[in-house]
């Protein structure tokens, strides 16, 4: 998949990250995105379930091993905390720097990267994090700025072409 550039290399909200929400010890699937905070599934998860009906999005559900994952085509997160507040187990931790670590980049479907005139994405932003630049010819360049994107996921379900991706990242900074 080819990605549209980023606006800056990375963004001070996602560093200094104590681990990743997807590197788990019950699977390594690598697109698999946990609840914000959720550090701790590959020792502390129990698949209880209960973080799943707490989320007022209705964006977390159960993967196939019964272990939530977040679903971004039903919305995005609000960062509202009531997964964490929902889990009795130590799984999540707020006090880390950034809720999770996630890449969002936009593949060569996209309609305003073929010069059709779609806004989409930009509209949906909370954080006005993504620039659609107009090119020669009709074009435009989708640019996705990581030092304001927090991968909240509402640009995901609001592209018509599903041109968007968003994963965790392979960086990994304790075990
Ligand atoms: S922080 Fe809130 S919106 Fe985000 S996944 Fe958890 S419960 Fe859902
Ligand atoms: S509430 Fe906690 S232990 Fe239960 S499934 Fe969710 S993250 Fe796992
Ligand atoms: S994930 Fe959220 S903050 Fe990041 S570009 Fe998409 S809509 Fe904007």
């Amino acid at each position: 998949m080819s990605s549209a550039p980023k606006l800056a290399s990375r963004r001070a909200f996602f560093s200094g990250l104590r681990g990743l929400p997807a590197d788990t010890g019950e699977t390594h699937t690598p697109n698999i995105i946990r609840p914000p905070w959720s550090w701790g599934f590959e020792d502390h998860c129990t698949a209880c379930g209960d973080c799943i009906p707490a989320c007022p999005e209705n964006i977390i559900k159960a993967g196939p091993d019964g272990h939530p994952e977040i679903d971004f085509t039903k919305g995005e997160c609000t960062f509202c905390e009531a997964c964490a507040d929902a889990c009795n187990e130590p799984v999540f931790d707020r006090s880390a720097p950034a809720p999770w670590h996630l890449d969002v980049s936009v593949s060569s479907k996209c309609f305003a990267e073929n010069g059709v005139y779609c806004r989409s994405c930009g509209d949906v932003c909370p954080e006005s994090a993504i620039r659609i630049i107009p090119q020669l010819g009709g074009r435009a360049r989708v640019l996705i700025d990581d030092d304001i994107c927090t991968g909240c996921g509402a640009c995901f379900a609001a592209c018509p072409v599903d041109a968007i991706s968003i994963a965790p990242t392979t960086e990994r900074t304790h075990g």
